[in-house]
């Protein structure tokens, strides 16, 4: 065959450990034999970060600015150990919070589904897309610890330096104080990434806080969203016949559990990150999870929603056999991809992606699947454990046949 051409580079971001692995075979078996592959390439692999000094960290960012569509491979987040492990001079900040304060964006997480891995709960057969906004609140906080008695007050000094004073408490023994904040120009670029995912992608969207209790913050997102929903985008929502639908966090909850499922759940923060594990959880695993950043520029980047895989790695150094699930990653570059061709009106690359996970679901439902898949597997279906390799050629055979 005739590979298929792409007009403009895709941003490649590489990684660490079982991933980075990963992602070589990825190209070599699914991408180049397919497609005459541009990419502008950036290693953040920690060491070239340490080399450096994340200063290729930055570079891949912005180049992801002009480009638009970046895909991104799993990367170590050193702590102490890794400090050791890596020798290095500094412990280097996460990437993924580096590029997400460059492109301000929001993370949204959908399930990748197949028919014989039924998610925990019954009712769901759809898809819930979570919509994280990844700025602020308590992982932006200030905290105090007190033991002595005294009033802790919130003061606002403007830059005129007048002050808003109000008392938080008067502690009568020892506690605990939290600091939190947000930014309009940040729940604002959060709420037009939701709406225009659910455009995108035409399906509902929901959105919960406590505004109840939070009288003045929590309503300030709930009044932000409301307030940009009826400005820019209603007409183009009842066009499409989706909706856009406010609750409460604890109503969104029970409702979520009953639901079939097929929509986007956009929620704060913390609301974010404790419900994308839940909902992850019980659709199966994180291998198969799509993730994709969205800025309010328009600006895409994909990626996988787990780690590097460390203990597999260490398996694969020392000559033993992996099975990791390469699902989320082959989905980074599908979603890239197709994106990709979505932004350059390139049909073929837009046809390849789906070719590509198309030839994965089929791989799958075949009762061919790495080790972690196996297990979940519901009676009634036959399933047989393969290594990474194995599973990828497996999906390549069903990928030339496309073609
Ligand atoms: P992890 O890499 O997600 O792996 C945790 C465990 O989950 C694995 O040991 C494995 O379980 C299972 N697992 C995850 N992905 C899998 C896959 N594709 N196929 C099969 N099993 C999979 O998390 P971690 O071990 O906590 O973190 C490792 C490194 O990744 C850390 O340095 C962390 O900083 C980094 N990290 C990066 C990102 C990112 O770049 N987006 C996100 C999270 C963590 P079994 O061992 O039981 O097989
Ligand atoms: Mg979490």
């Amino acid at each position: 065959m005739e590979k298929i051409k792409m007009t403009t580079p895709l941003v490649e971001m590489d990684g660490d450990e079982m991933t980075r692995i990963l992602w070589k075979i990825i190209k070599d078996e699914l991408i180049y034999p397919f497609v005459d592959l541009k990419t502008e390439y950036y290693d953040l692999g920690l060491q070239k970060r340490e080399e450096t000094k994340d200063q290729i960290t930055l570079d891949s960012a912005y180049a992801t600015k002009k480009y638009k569509v970046a895909v991104k491979c799993a990367t170590i987040t050193p702590n102490k150990q890794r400090v050791e492990e890596y020798n290095l001079t500094e412990m280097w900040k996460s990437p993924n919070g580096t590029i997400r304060a460059i492109l301000d964006g929001t993370v949204f997480r959908a399930p990748i589904l197949i028919d014989s891995i039924k998610p925990v709960v019954k009712n769901w057969k759809k898809p819930i897309t979570i919509a994280r906004h990844a700025y602020g609140d308590v992982y932006k906080a200030t905290e105090m610890r007190v033991t002595d008695l005294g009033k802790a007050e919130l003061v606002f000094t403007d830059n005129a330096g007048n002050e808003t004073r109000q008392t938080i408490y008067d502690f009568e023994c020892g506690g605990v104080l939290q600091g939190q904040y947000n930014k309009d120009s940040s729940i604002i670029s959060f709420a037009h990434s939701c709406f225009k995912y659910a455009i995108d992608t035409k399906q509902d969207l929901w959105f919960s806080t406590k505004d109840t209790i939070s009288k003045k913050y929590d309503q300030t997102f709930k009044l932000l969203f409301e307030d940009i929903y009826n400005k820019d985008y209603k007409a183009k929502f009842e066009e499409l016949g989706i909706t856009y639908f406010y609750t409460l966090i604890d109503d969104a909850v029970a409702r979520v559990i009953r639901s079939q499922g097929g929509y986007i759940w956009a929620c704060k923060n913390y609301d974010g990150d404790v419900m994308s594990d839940m909902v992850s959880t019980a659709f199966g695993s994180l291998a198969m999870m799509t993730s994709v950043l969205v800025s309010p520029e328009g600006n895409y980047e994909y990626e996988a929603a787990h780690g590097t895989v460390t203990r597999h790695y260490y398996k694969y150094l020392k000559g033993e056999e992996t099975s990791t699930n390469p699902m989320a990653t082959i989905y980074a570059w599908s979603g890239a991809l197709r994106k990709r061709g979505e932004l350059d009106s390139n049909l073929e690359l837009m046809k390849f992606a789906d070719n590509l996970e198309a030839s994965c679901i089929e791989t799958l439902n075949a009762g061919i699947m790495t080790k972690d898949l196996v297990g979940l597997v519901e009676e009634g279906f036959e399933a047989k454990a393969v290594n990474s390799v194995e599973f990828i050629k497996a999906i390549r055979e069903r990928l030339e046949l496309k073609y």
